[in-house]
């Protein structure tokens, strides 16, 4: 292994903050001056439908299937960084699968499959469609002997849901893939052509600019805390939210879409949430031989890597798993064993060279690593969608199409994710999905 001396995050996501802070600038000076008023200095109350905090993946993707769903809404997304230095959806490996165990993760990745298919159609704006990367060469789950019960259980699951997902012995894994070492394996199952990945910081771009030219307002302040109605009540709802600066902004409902700041923002309400900032370091290197059809790799040992370009991005779990320490690349995580168990799945990766890394923070629901979405009981007017745990980005289109339908028609009704509600911490209710990545 050799090193080379870049440390930044990909240049897709350097490109999606310049360009978006150039027109914030001003679009969101116009927008604060149309949405929203100083409440300390005794202005009229202004007030809008729907306030959603944070302008990540998912408020985008809310704001713009509320647009969708009632054109008459008036919807503020309320966004602190409009650069999105730190957001996850800038940060993020963007991968799309249906290897999961859990039915509801299954079918959030079957429907944020069609939307991007469908996306440079559905976000294009004056005619100009986005190029979104959509690639599907799949997921390939690698099992060891120990691992093979779980491994075709998994899939038998996935197939009964319409997940077209192959089971590959070892014979036939050797055949596929000749780049594989399998001498340790017994089985694999491969996504091709319902998995792959996309440009993130695109997608999330082209949502935003979508739902923007539909009429939501993007206005840039960080909210610090929430005025509730009929103090005492012990139901709780939301009047307004208090922004850094003082500006109050009455709304109709809230929604807490704050990413892996979720936490803090939920405590602001009085509601303590199981969302831990928990950095993850994705790093980017090369390889001299091309790897025909390689698929987005998961090792039994816990590793992941994919192409990116003509280069490769990969990461795992790191050891030291605190929150929110600083979003630096942690190089040390590519130690000794990573790197050797990169050169013994792929003999050709002993020749790798790193040429980039970057972090970024998942949104870790340590109650059981899956979405926490709509109403909380203990405030009314307030909904959530965060937790995702790594899975944020392929869920954002079909989450965002479910709060929003909730703000509009009171309940689920296409996708019902009612079993991800965030009422189940309360009841104690676990959701188990055994394929968390990192
Ligand atoms: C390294 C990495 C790899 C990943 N790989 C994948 C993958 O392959 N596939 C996948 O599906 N998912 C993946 N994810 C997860 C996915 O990127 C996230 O789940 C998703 O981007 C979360 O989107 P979000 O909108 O909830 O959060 P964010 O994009 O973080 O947006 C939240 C926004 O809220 C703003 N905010 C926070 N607090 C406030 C406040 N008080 N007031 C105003 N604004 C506020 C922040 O500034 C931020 O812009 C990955 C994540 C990381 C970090």
């Amino acid at each position: 292994m050799t090193t080379g001396s870049k440390r930044t995050r990909p240049k897709a996501a350097q490109a999606s903050k310049s360009d978006m802070e150039d027109k914030d600038n001003t679009d969101n000076q116009r927008a604060m001056a149309a949405v929203v008023d100083k409440g300390s200095q005794g202005t009229s109350d202004r007030k809008v439908d729907v306030a959603i905090i944070g302008a990540g993946i998912q408020g985008a993707s809310i704001a713009w299937w509320l647009m969708r769903l009632d054109p008459s809404l008036q919807v503020a997304l309320i966004e602190r960084d409009t650069g999105f230095s730190q957001a996850s959806s800038q940060r993020s490996a963007s991968s799309i699968r249906q290897q999961f165990s859990h039915p509801i993760n299954i079918q959030l990745s079957q429907f944020g499959l069609q939307f991007l298919r469908e996306a440079p159609s559905l976000l294009a704006v004056d005619g100009e469609a986005p190029a979104i990367g959509l690639t599907d060469p799949g997921y390939l789950y690698l099992a060891h002997p120990e691992g093979a019960d779980s491994l075709r259980a998994q899939h038998a699951l996935q197939r009964q849901h319409g997940a077209p997902i192959e089971l590959l012995e070892r014979d036939a894994l050797a055949n596929r893939f000749a780049w594989l070492r399998t001498g340790d394996l017994v089985l694999g199952t491969l996504g091709a052509g319902a998995e792959g990945w996309f440009d993130g910081p695109a997608l999330h771009q082209a949502m935003l600019r979508a739902a923007r030219a539909q009429g939501a307002r993007l206005i840039r302040g960080e909210v610090v805390g929430f005025e509730m109605a009929g103090a005492g009540d012990a139901s709780g709802k939301i009047a307004a939210l208090q922004l850094a600066d003082g500006t109050r902004l009455a709304c109709g409902t809230a929604v807490n879409a704050a990413g892996a700041w979720a936490r803090p923002l939920a405590k602001a309400a009085g509601i303590d949430l199981p969302v831990h900032a928990r950095r993850r370091t994705v790093f980017v290197f090369s390889c001299p031989t091309t790897l025909a059809d390689c698929p987005l790799v998961i090792d039994p040992s816990g590793f992941w890597f994919r192409p990116e370009g003509r280069q490769f991005i990969g990461g795992r779990t790191p050891d030291d798993d605190a929150d929110n320490l600083p979003l630096e690349p942690n190089l040390a995580e590519f130690n000794e064993a990573f790197w050797t168990g990169l050169a013994h799945r792929v003999p050709a990766f002993e020749a790798l060279r790193i040429e980039n890394a970057w972090a970024g923070y998942y949104e870790m629901n340590l109650f059981d690593h899956n979405a926490l979405l709509g109403a909380h009981p203990a405030v009314d007017n307030l909904l959530f969608a965060t937790g995702f745990s790594g899975h944020g980005m392929q869920q954002a289109p079909a989450v965002g199409r479910g709060i929003a339908e909730l703000i509009v028609h009171g309940a689920y009704r296409s996708l019902d994710l009612s079993v991800l509600s965030v009422a189940r911490l309360a009841e104690g209710r676990r959701i188990i999905e055994s394929n968390v990545i990192g």
